[in-house]
């Protein structure tokens, strides 16, 4: 059912109320007035008995029937009443409207019974004689203490009802001015009331919607103005502590939201109830809203579900390593550790997982392998050769003095190969530790100063394959730079440049100032390298041609020393490059 306003349930009860309120007025007013009219006329009646009774009492004693007729007739109609003398026996002797001889006996008329026991009566009745409503009044006629008979005076009601009548549509009007005047009171009165009910009521929902910036402010009965107060008062309370839940939640939101760990809490019939970011991130979730949704909804992967299923069932703590796909070649690994939710009364209420993107552990475990195959393989060989001649020699070293020169010699090549690798593995690792520990001091110094150092470093290389080297670098250029290490950087990169050039050939070093940074191109036009190797070639033992680079006592760590010195210095590296056209590789420094 709808519910009314307060003001449409007030006001017609009011009205309904002003309304039964007015009729009974007006019908106690009207019989009030009627019966005080009705009294009125008895009364006046009365004292006009009393003024013709001396004349009648005389007229009666003597018996003048006739003179006492004409008498009662004439007075009778100059004061518009009907004048009736009756005998003790009850007989009419006269009637100033009637013939009194066709008149019934009035001895039982109960005026006249109350007149005859010596005192004043009056009734009203209907009169079959003057065939309506007659209002009577009937006094004793007595003489010498002896009662003579009865004068009855009588006028018909018609007349207090016409009275009556008359006043009726002044009532009327009266009870409609009240109606209308009181309607309007009762509105006022209920928009009085509602309105700051209404008021309260506005306020109220902006409460609930927590908006409690502002107070309620109501004017109005004591009761309103009290429950806005206490409305208030609860407002203010409720504030607090939705602050302080909001506060307790967002510290907890920020610390799980700052975990590299993902966390997964379901509830018992397995519909999330939190996720983090790092979980959403791990398990390449895009949707946002996850909250209430299953598992399964929001990421493809079975076996997490039944992990989660399973750690629900469970007493313990439960772990799993998961491999999720992220497409046909991208996978992760993933350790899933779960736990069981409980609630303040220790009663289970979920499960929580936290999950470990291990991936990158176990690459830096798989580089780590294969670092180590790589170094071995690299010693290895040398080792192999070194002790291969060095027992030839013991065997025939009387009989082949040629032989002993060339082996010696071979020997004493793979010898500088190892001591190549060795320093290229500790320089390689002095610098990573260093820019690991942030050892690194990089102190601004001047570009040009160092390239013409690296170039008189390679100058007895390059002038043995008749390089040529060019230099183009503006003076007074300057960055912030650790100057022996950038050196061996840019001796390494125009190493390669002068090794994997064909002898004549060209070297250009160009510097560039960028807008925030310095480029050092290092441009050769040797034998370039294929697209497909690019990618590689900055990385630990990787080389293009085993046989060249070896045959030229390359390493293949040359380019890894420069990537890691590069890096210390916040640069980068790259390259461009083009099989037959040669190569540029280019130190990108930031300007200062
Ligand atoms: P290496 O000691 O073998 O030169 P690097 O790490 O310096 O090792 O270089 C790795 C590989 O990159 C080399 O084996 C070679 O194939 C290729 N390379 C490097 N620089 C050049 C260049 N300027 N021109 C052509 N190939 C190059």
């Amino acid at each position: 059912m709808r519910e009314l306003k307060l003001k449409w349930q007030l006001f017609p009860s009011h009205i309904i109320i002003i309304i039964c309120a007015m009729l009974a007025v007006a019908w106690y007013g009207t019989h009030s007035l009627k019966k005080f009219y009705v009294e009125q006329m008895a009364a006046f009646l009365e004292s006009q008995s009393k003024l013709i009774l001396s004349r009648v009492t005389e007229l009666t004693a003597a018996e003048k029937l006739s003179e006492l007729d004409t008498f009662c007739r004439e007075t009778g109609k100059k004061v518009a009443t009907r004048i009736t003398v009756i005998k003790l026996d009850g007989n009419v002797i006269c009637d100033s409207e009637r013939d009194y001889r066709s008149m019934q006996n009035h001895a039982n008329r109960p005026e006249i019974v109350d007149a005859l026991a010596g005192q004043a009566g009056s009734s009203q009745r209907y009169s079959t004689s003057t065939q309506q409503e007659m209002l009577y009044v009937a006094i004793p006629i007595q003489r010498d203490n002896g009662l003579l008979g009865v004068l009855r005076t009588s006028v018909p009601l018609t007349a207090i009802e016409a009275e009556l009548h008359r006043l009726y549509p002044r009532i009327a009007m009266g009870i409609i001015i009240v109606i209308v005047f009181a309607s309007a009171m009762t509105l006022l009165l209920a928009r009085k009331i509602s309105r700051p009910l209404e008021q309260m009521k506005y306020d109220s929902m902006r409460f609930a919607q927590g908006d409690f910036k502002d107070k309620i402010v109501v004017t109005g009965s004591e009761e309103i103005v009290g429950l806005a107060h206490s409305m208030n008062s609860m407002a203010a309370q409720l504030d607090e502590r939705i602050r302080a839940v909001l506060g307790k939640s967002q510290e907890l939101e920020t610390v799980l939201s700052s975990m590299i760990e993902g966390v997964i809490a379901v509830d018992s019939r397995e519909k999330i109830l939190y996720m983090n970011g790092s979980a959403k991130q791990q398990l390449n979730i895009e949707q946002s809203d996850v909250q209430g949704k299953g598992p399964l909804e929001v990421v493809r992967n079975v076996e997490l579900l039944h992990f989660i299923t399973h750690t629900l069932s469970q007493d313990q703590t439960t772990e799993k390593t998961i491999v999720f796909h992220l497409g046909r070649r991208d996978e992760r690994v993933l350790q899933v550790h779960g736990a069981q939710l409980f609630d303040a009364k220790k009663v289970k209420i979920g499960a929580l997982v936290v999950i470990n993107d291990v991936s990158q552990l176990l690459r830096l475990e798989s580089l780590r392998q294969d670092f180590v195959a790589n170094v071995s393989h690299e010693l290895k060989t040398p080792i192999t050769s070194i002790k291969g001649y060095v027992e030839t020699l013991l065997d025939e070293t009387e009989e082949h003095p040629q032989h002993v020169r060339d082996f010696l010699e071979i020997i004493s090549k793979q010898a500088n190969r190892l001591q190549a690798i060795v320093e290229d593995l500790l320089s390689l690792a002095k610098i990573e530790q260093e820019s690991d520990r942030e050892d690194i001091v990089l102190e601004k110094g001047n570009i040009k100063n160092v390239l013409q150092a690296a170039i008189e470093a390679c100058s007895i290389k390059a002038a043995e394959r008749s390089i040529q080297f060019s230099l183009d670098c503006e003076e007074g250029l300057h960055t912030l730079m650790n100057g022996p290490l950038l050196e061996q950087a840019v001796v390494n990169l125009l190493d390669n440049a002068i090794q994997y050039s064909i002898p004549g050939g060209s070297v250009q070093i160009v510097t560039a100032v960028m807008e925030k940074e310095i480029q050092i191109h290092i441009k050769d036009n040797g034998i370039g390298i294929a697209q497909q190797n690019q990618a590689r070639l900055f990385e630990r033992f990787y080389v293009v041609d085993k046989g060249r680079s070896r045959e030229s006592g390359g390493t293949g760590l040359g380019l890894a020393i420069v990537k890691h010195i590069v890096q210390a210095h916040g640069g980068r590296v790259n390259v461009e490059s083009e099989p037959s056209k040669g190569s540029i590789f280019s130190i990108q420094l930031p300007k200062i």
